[in-house]
Order: structure tokens, then sequence, then C-alpha cells
């Protein structure tokens, strides 16, 4: 441990320090914000947010997406919906509420004054959407309608059917075209950040490749602002956008910006299991479905009757049983565990006996037919497509996988990173989810952090350079970085070797699954450490590009991305090995209570690992923020 990071809290009463920290910020008069240049990568939640405030507020904003056009953002594929303490079911939900629920549910491994802050911002954001004309869903009287979803014993999750996630980056999005239209902010679609450039010490800009082109550019900024995602496709097979990946936030890493707890990967319960190896890709069924879905296996193991030939009593709700105050809603974590352990001890249902029930049946005839198809027809298609079964008369199949990333780079409480004028949004940053994140809890957060956090927070940096430009792209701290990137991308294309870039996804993919997924123990992660630098070596070696680089290359955009995810999950593994605790997803077998829940070391590991790049090959310098708690008290998780 080399030093222990300040994330520099306001000071204060918790439900103060926003208000107070705002007050006592450097400001930019409206006059002198056209002075500074921003860039913003990344067209998702938290990117389109940030970009529209901005340009709103009159900075000249440069976005970035490897896109072809902003609308394609992965967040676009969230389905259940977006939380807010509104309180507008009068079901006991507050602010406070909202905080607690969310610090427990990360199992207190999560930063009070920033979850505090989101738990405040949650209900500006719904006004800001609803004003922006988002359709969410409405009661008959007209109020806004809500559901509930795991972790929480009150309604408060908004939603738009089964699509949120689209209607609201539509919101955003025209909020951006308006700033485009305006001239306040210049789009850049199908352009990839592959480095970011210092100078000082200090984010000056970015180093890009055109996808169409191959052309290397550098931009310069006053600041740079990273949107761009999580990593959960380091596991191959998760439900994130195929695109999605770590090259920015790892590219930023390599250039000083620390890592925080990379091994904080969220497993999603209620995900359609695997048919088969060869599989490419895995998709989520929305939490939303747990409100009125019942999950559960046949007592019998290797059952081979069909769902509706098993009776009652020979059923095994098991989330109901283990958890009767929670019942299927309880979190994600948990959720997860209880189902491996179900396949895991024979009662998994299937064609390859790998997954668990999650049923309607009950709910249908409660309810009738129609109000099921109005709150989750287009999720019920989409399952009859996938498997073929219809979820009207069948149960559908379910198990979890790989879904959300909690780790990122560090970030203060402005969002800044270690790195001055280099900060982190949405799902890249480290985020205020802890260990594990409540559902409908991360659109919440990129929203807050694009529209309400960064626009009031980043204006303390730029205070300071007023009157300073930019660095030019003349600056040999660009050249440097644009040759580096250029001999990176030749090397690639270089090694003509005999195996695909998806063969070795793949192959890393099923390292971490197995040694660093769901469970991990000391001798799994020592397993995947031996195993992974091997297979860099191997990739760098005998991976075949095809094509060249003046020309649209698929193959080439993820060789890049996957030689990141090659060095990045080492660092994973190393995390998840030097965390000798268990807590929300982060479940090492050796640290576990007698139920089998996960058993924390708040003695020892109650802070955030931060690391430092120092080479690869070498061994990463870890940073520690300690983490205080004022208002809760630490305590074992309980949803019984
Ligand atoms: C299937 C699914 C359903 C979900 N449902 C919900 C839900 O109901 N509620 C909820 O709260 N959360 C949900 N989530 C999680 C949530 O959708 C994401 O965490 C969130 O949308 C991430 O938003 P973001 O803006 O941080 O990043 P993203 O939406 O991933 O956007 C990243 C952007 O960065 C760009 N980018 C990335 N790297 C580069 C680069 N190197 N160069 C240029 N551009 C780059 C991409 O082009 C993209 O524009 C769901 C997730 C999945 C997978």
């Amino acid at each position: 441990m080399i030093g222990e990071l300040d994330a520099r809290i306001p000071e204060g009463p918790l439900a103060d320090k926003w208000d107070n920290h705002r007050f006592h910020e450097k400001l930019v008069a409206p006059a002198n914000r056209r002075r500074f240049d921003v860039i913003v990568v990344g067209t998702g939640l938290a990117g389109a947010a940030a970009a529209a405030t901005l340009g709103e507020l009159g900075y000249r904003v440069k976005v970035f997406t490897f896109h072809d056009s902003p609308r394609r953002a992965h967040s676009i594929a969230a389905q259940g919906g977006i939380n807010a303490a509104k309180n507008y079911k009068n079901d006991g939900d507050s602010i406070d509420r909202l905080f607690y629920d969310t610090i427990k549910g990360g199992d207190y491994r999560s930063r009070e004054a920033n979850v505090y802050r989101l738990a405040q911002i949650s209900v500006e954001i719904i006004d800001q959407c609803v004003a922006q004309g988002v359709p969410f869903a409405r009661e008959y009287g007209g109020l806004l309608d809500t559901r509930s979803f795991g972790g929480a014993q009150v309604s408060r999750t908004f939603y738009a059917r089964g699509q949120t996630g689209q209607q609201l980056l539509l919101g955003a999005y025209q909020a951006l075209e308006r700033q485009v239209h305006l001239g306040t902010v210049e789009m850049h679609p199908r352009v990839e950040l592959l480095d970011v450039v210092l100078k000082d010490g200090r984010a000056a800009g970015i180093v890009t490749r055109d996808l169409v082109t191959g052309e290397m550019r550098s931009h310069s900024a006053h600041a740079v602002v990273l949107a761009t995602g999580g990593y959960g496709n380091a596991f191959y097979l998760s439900t994130n956008a195929k695109n999605s990946n770590v090259t920015a936030i790892w590219r930023a890493h390599r250039r000083g910006a620390l890592m925080a707890n990379p091994c904080f990967t969220q497993i999603h319960p209620t995900c359609i299991p695997a048919s088969d190896d060869f599989q490419s890709k895995l998709t989520l069924m929305s939490e939303s479905l747990r409100n009125d879905g019942r999950i559960w296996v046949p007592k019998q193991m290797d059952d081979p009757r069909s769902p509706d030939q098993i009776p009652e009593s020979e059923r095994d709700y098991f989330l109901e049983r283990r958890y009767p105050a929670f019942g299927n809603l309880v979190p994600r974590d948990v959720a997860s565990r209880a189902a491996k352990r179900e396949v895991d001890s024979g009662r998994g249902v299937g064609p390859l006996k790998n997954g668990v029930y999650l049923d309607f049946s009950d709910a249908a005839g409660r309810l009738g037919h129609d109000s099921i198809e109005e709150r989750y027809g287009n999720l019920f298609q989409m399952y009859d497509r996938i498997t073929g079964e219809d979820p009207y008369t069948v149960p559908m199949r379910i198990y979890p996988a790989v879904h959300y990333t909690m780790g990122g780079l560090w970030v203060d409480y402005n969002l800044m990173s270690n790195v001055p004028g280099l900060y982190v949004l949405g799902e890249a940053n480290f985020s205020d989810h802890g260990a594990n994140r409540l559902g409908a809890s991360a659109l919440m957060q990129g929203l807050a952090d694009g529209y309400f956090v960064l626009p009031n927070t980043i204006t303390d940096y730029l205070a300071g350079l007023l009157g300073d430009p930019p660095v030019p792209t003349s600056d040999p701290a660009f050249a440097a970085v644009e040759s580096e990137v250029d001999e990176r991308v030749r090397a690639l294309l270089a090694v003509n070797g005999s195996r695909t870039v998806d063969w070795f996804h793949r192959e890393l993919g099923k390292v971490l699954w197995d040694n660093c997924g769901m469970e991990r123990s000391a001798d799994s992660l020592k397993k995947a450490l031996g195993e992974i630098p091997p297979l860099r070596a191997e990739f760098h070696a005998d991976v075949r590009v095809l094509g060249e680089n003046e020309t649209f290359n698929q193959s080439l955009e993820k060789a890049g991305r996957v030689a990141d995810f090659l060095e990045f999950s080492e660092l994973m593994c190393l995390d998840a090995l030097h965390r000798e605790e268990s807590c929300g997803g982060h479940f090492r077998v050796e640290h576990q209570t007698e139920e089998g829940e996960a058993l924390r070391d708040d003695d020892n590991f109650s802070y955030v690992a931060a690391w430092e790049f120092t080479g690869v090959d070498e061994k990463p310098a870890l940073h520690k923020e300690l983490l205080d708690f004022e208002a809760v008290e630490l305590a074992q998780r309980s949803y019984k």
C-alpha cells in the first residue's frame, strides 16, 4: 500500500454536503464558458446527459462515440427502470431510505457522501426526463407508475414498459442533438478513443482512430470526460452490448488514472441460460419480472417431468423460503448465488439442466393475461423468440450471467480521477454501488452524473484555467502518443497468426468465469493469474487480424479491445485475490457465513482498492480510500 486517497468529501452533515459544496466551489461565468473546450467520450446516458448539459451551459463540447449514431450506446438496452425517491406510492420511501438501501445493497463498500447525493438527485432526474417527454408508464389517475426492484421493500422504480433505457436515451439524445444544431456540441460518430494524452500530469486530450478510414487524430481540450461504459465483456459472455469494452479506461489507467475495485462484478440472476458452447451473447430478462414471477426448482434431483407435471408440494420456491421478507426480490448477488446453488445441487431445469424456473402462472391467474402482457409484453416476446417457448404458458428458464461492473476508474466527490482534468462518469467510474448494484440504479447514477453532478463540479477545475488555451495538438505530447497508438495498431496487423480474435476472447472469458466469476477462491484466482499472461503472450504471437488499417475493419477494432481485456483481467483477478473477504458480488468461498452468505471483514477491508499501473507483467501499486460510515451502522446484510 503506498498511499491513502483523499476523495475530497465536503464538510458538514450528510444531507447538506452537496449544497455546501456547490456554494464553495469556483464557478465559470456564462460569458466565459465558451472559452473552454471539453471532450466527452461516450454517448450513453452518462455521456449524452453530460454533453447536452455542458453544451446548454455554453461550453464548447466535442463528443466521441464508436457507434454510427449516439443512440446506439449500450444504455439503450436497459429494460427495467430507474429508481427515484419520489414516494408517489406513499409506501414509506424517502431520500434517507433510498440512501440506506443502496449502501446496504452495496454491502457497505461505497462512499456515503456520494450515495446520499445520488438519492437526493434521483428526484430531480425524473422531473428532468418528464420535461423532455420521456413516456414513463402512468397510473390511471395520471401519476407516474412505479414498480419494485431487488433490495427494496418500497416501489420506487419508474419505467417505460421494458424499454426504459431506450426512452431515457432518446430524451438525452434529443437534448444532445439540439446542442449540435445550436453549434455548442461537435459530434464525432464512428470514432474510437485509443489513448489519452497528458501534459504536465493533466489531461490534455485524446488520440482517436476513425473507424471508417483508419485515420489517427489528436483532439485537445481543457478537460476530458470518459463516459465509456462497463467492462463486463471481459468475460466474453455477458448481457452487455457486444461492443462494450475496457479500452478507454484501461488506456487512461496506463497513463496514471487509478483503477478501483476491478473485481466487483455483478452477476444478474435472470438471464436466459446458455444453450451451447458456441454462443456469443447472453440475454437479460429484466429484474422487473421478479415483481410477479416466482422462482422455483423441483425438489427432486434430476426431475425429468415438465413443469406443469410437478405439483406445488414438489416445488421449492427457494428464495421465498430462504428470504421471506424480500422473497423473489432479494438483491441480485443473493438471488444469483442461491440459483447457482440449486443448479449445482442437481436441481437445474431445461435441456442442459442449467436453469431455474421463473413462473408467471400465479400472477396470470391473479391479474389476468392482459395485465401481464401490458407490464412485460416485450420481454415475453423476446424470450419466446430466443427460446421458442411461450412464457405465458411455460415457465421461463433463467440463470445468472455477467451483467454490470461496479469497478472502474477511481474518482473523487467531483467525479474527477486522480489525473487532474480527467473526469469519469456512469458505469466507467467505480461508481456509487459498492460491491453490488441494486437494480434500476445504474440509470439513476449515469443520469445523475451527467445531468447534475459533472456540470456543477467541473467548474472548480476549469475556473483555474481561465485564459489558458488548451494544449495544442501540435505539442510533442500528442505526437508521442499518436506514434505509440499507430505502432500498436500496426503490430496487431503484422502478427498474421493462426487464431481469430474471438478465439482468444472466448478463452479469456472461460478463465475468468471459471475462476473469478460468481465464486472465487485463492486457488482459483492463482490459477487464473497463472493462465492469463501466457494467453496474452500467445495472442500477441498468434492472433490473426484480417484486413488493413485504412478501411472499415471490425477484426482490428476487436483485436485492440481484446488486447486490453487481456491486460485488464489480470488486475481484476489480482484485486479479487487481495480482497480476503466476501462482499456483494465478490464471493470468496473461504469467507462465508454458516448459511453461505457473504462474510465481510470490516476491520481489514473497509476501503476502496485503487490500483496504480506500474507496467505490464509488473505488480500494480495499491492505494486505499478508507471508507468512513457516519450515518449507517455496518451490519451483516439480511433480507430475511
Ligand atoms: C441488458 C441490460 C439491461 C439493463 N437494464 C437496466 C435497468 O433497467 N436499469 C438500470 O438502472 N440499469 C440497467 N442496466 C445497466 C445500464 O444500462 C448501464 O449501466 C448504463 O446504461 C451504462 O451507461 P453509460 O452511459 O455509463 O455507458 P454506455 O451506455 O455503455 O455507453 C458507453 C458509450 O461510450 C462509447 N465508447 C466506449 N468506449 C469508447 C471508445 N474507446 N471510443 C469512443 N467511444 C467509446 C460507446 O460508443 C457508448 O456511446 C442494464 C444493462 C444491461 C446490459
